[in-house]
């Protein structure tokens, strides 16, 4: 099926086709028809399904089709959890209208990084605003930017975006907003957050939930390798070493651990860097930047990096420490097997993790066979009396009280 039978025009169907898309995706061929006739939408797909272009490509026609305004009046706002998916959907925007008879301009904000260039950057208006949530109320209070004629608002990861603790900031934009908009709502999972979000915001939406087809369903492998967790960063090494990978992204629990074990490869000899929360933006840019491009082999992450990152060709992930939840599991290994390639997601399992990866397993339906690498055998039989956790053998964690009801139901199944 082409783009054009969708309803988009022939400069978006160029667009696709400009990027290397073929043909759309099941989330496009789902949502494009009915964003076109302006209707709301809630989507599920998943991670890596192709739903950037999915509300890009009808939300800039549906731009260009419209009169411009001197100044420009922001039209499109498009909120995301994440710096690094600010820019990256900034991106490819960018990429999808540049070939767009009218020129729009699509503007990109995102906190940790100076506020000047981005209130410069709004002069004369913009069109399309792509923001988290804080730093967009902040061009607000600066009156640097206006909500008034918001026509289109997208959710993007909108589970993330209300588990990150944006629900007041969220409340606040939606009150700027006209009422009378097009609302676009995306999300992998749909906890109850979200739900009584969806039904305050949407008018009659068009519910679209996209299995993946096996075109592009994720082929990823899922592998599990036990390992006593004092040796799990020389299995790394050695894994690093010897499979092969081009690429992996490591996920640790903290970011005293990503710093760590980045620093243990690096002396091994292997290129790492650490990705976390408390380095500079312009370092977390750089870093995905060259890892992207492959001057870095390996990154140590944590959980910041399992949403919407898109690094294409990512061979490998590995979970060193386990994620808290079956949904971050999820995440995490979203971020290889993306766009129809293969991936491996290794978890390394110890003695105090096992009963945290049966808990993942079961709710998630799998059964990942349990591995051993020689040399690296597990001599541990049980947790070590430190690590009384279920969370993954997180040190210097004190259990939340769902760890210790997860615990609890660990030990009783
Ligand atoms: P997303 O789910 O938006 O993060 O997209 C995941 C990846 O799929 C990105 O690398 C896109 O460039 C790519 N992609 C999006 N649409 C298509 C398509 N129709 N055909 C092939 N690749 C696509």
């Amino acid at each position: 099926m082409p783009f054009s039978s969708l309803g988009l025009d022939p400069a978006m169907a160029r667009a696709a086709a400009n990027k290397g898309y073929a043909a759309p995706t099941a989330i496009q061929a789902a949502v494009i028809p009915p964003i076109l006739q302006g209707r709301d939408i809630l989507g599920a797909a998943q991670t890596g399904s192709g739903k950037t272009a999915a509300f890009s490509l009808p939300l800039l026609q549906r731009l260009a089709s419209e009169r411009p305004t001197a100044p420009r009046r922001l039209r499109a706002l498009i909120l995301v959890p994440t710096r690094e998916l600010a820019a990256q959907v900034g991106e490819s925007m960018r990429g999808l209208a540049q070939h767009l008879a009218s020129s729009l301009k699509i503007a990109v904000a995102f906190g940790g990084v100076s506020i000047n260039p981005q209130m410069m950057a709004l002069r004369g208006g913009a069109d399309v605003m792509i923001a988290t949530p804080g730093r967009l109320l902040d061009l607000v209070d600066h009156r640097a930017l206006k909500l008034s004629a918001v026509s289109m608002l997208v959710l993007d990861e909108a589970d993330r975006l209300l588990d990150l603790g944006f629900a007041d900031e969220l409340g606040r934009i939606l009150a700027l907003l006209p009422a009378q908009r097009q609302n676009l709502l995306f999300s992998a999972t749909f906890p109850a957050a979200v739900r009584s979000l969806a039904e305050g915001l949407l008018r009659e939406p068009a519910r679209v939930e996209v299995q993946a087809e096996p075109a592009e369903a994720p082929a990823i492998l899922q592998r599990a390798i036990e390992v006593d967790a004092g040796r799990r960063t020389q299995l790394l090494r050695h894994l690093v070493q010897h499979e092969g990978w081009a690429r992996v992204l490591v996920f640790v629990a903290t970011k005293h651990a990503a710093e760590i074990v980045a620093d243990k490869l690096r002396k091994a000899g292997i290129d790492a860097e650490p990705f976390h929360g408390v380095l500079s933006q312009g370092k977390r840019t750089q870093v995905l930047a060259d890892f992207k491009a492959s001057r870095v082999k390996v990154v140590v992450a944590t959980d910041l990096a399992a949403r919407g990152i898109d690094v294409v060709q990512l061979p490998a992930v590995v979970n060193y420490d386990l994620p808290r939840s079956a949904v971050d599991y999820v995440h995490r290994i979203g971020r290889t097997g993306r766009a129809g390639e293969s991936g491996v997601a290794l978890s390394f399992v110890s003695a105090d993790s096992e009963a945290h990866f049966r808990l993942i397993e079961k709710r998630q339906g799998l059964n990942v066979p349990r591995e051993r690498v020689a040399g690296f055998e597990p001599v541990e039989t049980q947790a070590p009396a430190r690590a009384p956790d279920s969370n993954g053998g997180v040190k210097g964690k004190r259990p939340s009280k769902k760890d210790k009801l997860r615990a609890a139901k660990a030990s009783a199944s």
